[in-house]
């Protein structure tokens, strides 16, 4: 979008023999200007290479057709253009055989925004045009790796939801989010300065911003939705940063970028870090974009677990279903029903911000490392799961919450979503049990958080939770009790309506990323007890959202 779609004094050169052959005399053009554009009827996006100043310039006038061309790096500013060209035979339209020309640039920075212009004219076929119609029959892409695993459906609503203002100010307005990325990008220059950067999901170009801020030589803002056009605004806004960002339209699965890149910078997080299923697409950007040894901002994400005690949430979610225990609602009996319905809300992992006095044991955690982790290692995540309770109480199931670091050469910082630390819009979640467990201070807690991804960009969730014996007849070793529950991640429900636990002055929030110290926030997670947490301000509600 932001590349310039005329391209002057470029030269080119036919390479394949056979077009060569049958007139040499047009193998060569000194200088032609390259245009990018629609054709005719059918909008068909092309190439066309007119040469320039020549009595015959129409002779030497080339199209291209850039739904089946590919693009290949001879040097800093010479390209081959490969397309397939066809023949009609009476009424059958056959390929013959590959057309190669090469393009020569100016410049080198000519030479990228011609391939970067390649790419936007050449994806508007693939991307915006699949399956439609055409003068000529019907376009069909090959398939990336985002279309063959997730549903279309999915996809749509995921993008159309980005796709929108509101949800991308409402991530902006995450102070703890977007203030601690700023923080680590700039307390972190030297990982930017004078480097190559691309914004994995740029949603509206903040991170690129920032990363133009500390000084980035380009940065490539990758975003699928139609908040690209949003972003590239944005972007033309602030110019000083802005001529230093490229933004490309499309998934990071199907987009080319002209260079590789030093460092990636990214937000795929979802709720428990991997809804969406957006890390995905970080790690194929990884290793389709970033350079060997590059760096990833962030870098390694943690899913913490603890198990929790919350009486007040297990009544609620049970009492919910209760509706369904009435015998006479209008004549009808409701009772066939409750069973399903009870199942239903059980299913729905809770979000909301809880208070960290309800954990019954200090948490664990499951490291992702970004940097080296397969793709395909998304798919099933499977963690044991073993704790000692720190209390005697009924367990209600498994609280769990992320966080992800920065692995900067300068500072490592790192964002978190603990209980009783300042709240973000992911908040916590809590897995319940249906059947809760009774356990006895230091009796131990084993089990298994099984997550399986599915198509609509999610995980279904299989929690096993066991007590084992405690006190005498433990040597034997037997499992006193087991719980199961199996959960959407994508249906959770919001229990936001609550007083929340955690407050903080206005004051406290203005000057956040800087007073943080690094892996501030961080009490739950390394094995600390409970009782050591923030004290949480009971009387206040902490969102104002
Ligand atoms: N980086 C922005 C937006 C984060 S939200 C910020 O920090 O504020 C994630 C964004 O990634 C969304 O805008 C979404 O549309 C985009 N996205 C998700 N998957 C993508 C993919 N495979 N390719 C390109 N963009 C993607």
């Amino acid at each position: 979008m932001a590349s310039p779609d005329v391209f002057h004094d470029v030269s080119f050169s036919h390479v394949s023999a056979a077009a060569a052959a049958a007139s040499p005399e047009e193998a060569a053009v000194a200088s032609a200007t390259a245009l990018f554009g629609g054709n005719g009827a059918s909008g068909a996006p092309r190439l066309s290479l007119v040469s320039n100043g020549e009595p015959k310039a129409a002779k030497h006038a080339l199209e291209i057709d850039l739904s089946d061309a590919q693009m290949f790096k001879l040097g800093p500013t010479e390209w081959l253009c490969v397309s397939g060209e066809s023949e009609t035979k009476g009424c059958v339209e056959e390929k013959l055989y590959s057309r190669a020309i090469k393009v020569v640039l100016r410049t080198e920075a000519e030479s990228k925004a011609f391939y970067l212009a390649f790419q936007q004219w050449k994806h508007r076929v693939i991307s915006g045009k699949d399956g439609e119609p055409m003068e000529n029959g019907v376009i069909v892409s090959s398939k990336n790796k985002f279309d063959t695993k997730i549903e279309a459906s999915s996809a749509k609503m995921y993008f159309h939801y980005y796709g929108q203002l509101l949800h991308q100010q409402n991530m902006l307005q995450d102070f703890v989010r977007t203030g601690t990325y700023y923080a680590a990008v700039m307390e972190n220059r030297s990982d930017f300065e004078g480097r190559v950067v691309v914004d994995v999901g740029a949603g509206s170009g903040i991170l690129s911003l920032f990363a133009a801020q500390a000084g980035a030589r380009h940065v490539y803002a990758v975003e699928a939705s139609e908040m690209a056009e949003h972003a590239q605004r944005l972007i033309s806004g602030n110019p000083s940063l802005g001529q230093r960002i490229t933004v490309i339209k499309g998934k990071v699965e199907e987009v080319e970028l002209p260079e590789k890149a030093d460092i990636l910078i990214s937000e795929p997080m979802g709720t428990l870090l991997v809804n969406e299923r957006m890390l995905e697409s970080y790690v194929i950007a990884r290793d389709r974009f970033l350079v060997p040894g590059g760096k990833m901002f962030p870098t390694t994400g943690r899913i913490h677990m603890a198990p929790f005690s919350d009486e007040y949430l297990y009544v609620e979610m049970a009492n919910k279903a209760l509706f369904w225990q009435q015998h006479n609602f209008f004549g009808v009996d409701l009772t066939p029903l409750h069973g399903l319905a009870f199942q239903g809300y059980f299913s729905q992992p809770v979000v909301d911000a809880f208070d960290p006095r309800l954990l019954v044991s200090p948490p664990m955690h499951h490291t992702l490392d970004f940097t080296t982790m397969k793709e395909e290692d998304l798919y099933e995540i499977d963690i044991p799961i073993n704790f000692v309770a720190s209390v005697g109480t009924r367990v209600h199931g498994l609280a769990c919450w992320f966080d992800v670091l920065f692995n900067g050469s300068t500072v490592q910082r790192w964002l978190t979503t603990a209980p009783g630390s300042p709240t973000t819009h992911w908040y916590q979640l809590r897995c319940i049990l249906s059947q809760p467990l009774y356990v006895m201070a230091g009796q131990e807690i084993t089990g298994r958080l099984h997550l399986v991804a599915h198509s609509a960009q999610s995980y279904t969730i299989y929690l096993t939770m066991s007590a084992k014996m405690w006190g005498e007849g433990a040597e034997q070793g037997g499992i006193l009790q087991t719980s199961t529950a199996k959960l959407e991640l994508k249906e959770p429900y919001y229990r936001l309506s609550q007083p929340q636990p955690y407050v903080m002055q206005q004051d406290q929030q203005q000057q956040l990323p800087s007073l943080q110290p690094q892996g501030s926030g961080q009490q739950m997670q390394d094995g600390l007890s409970p009782s050591i947490t923030i004290e949480p301000d009971q009387d206040s509600a902490a969102f104002t959202r």
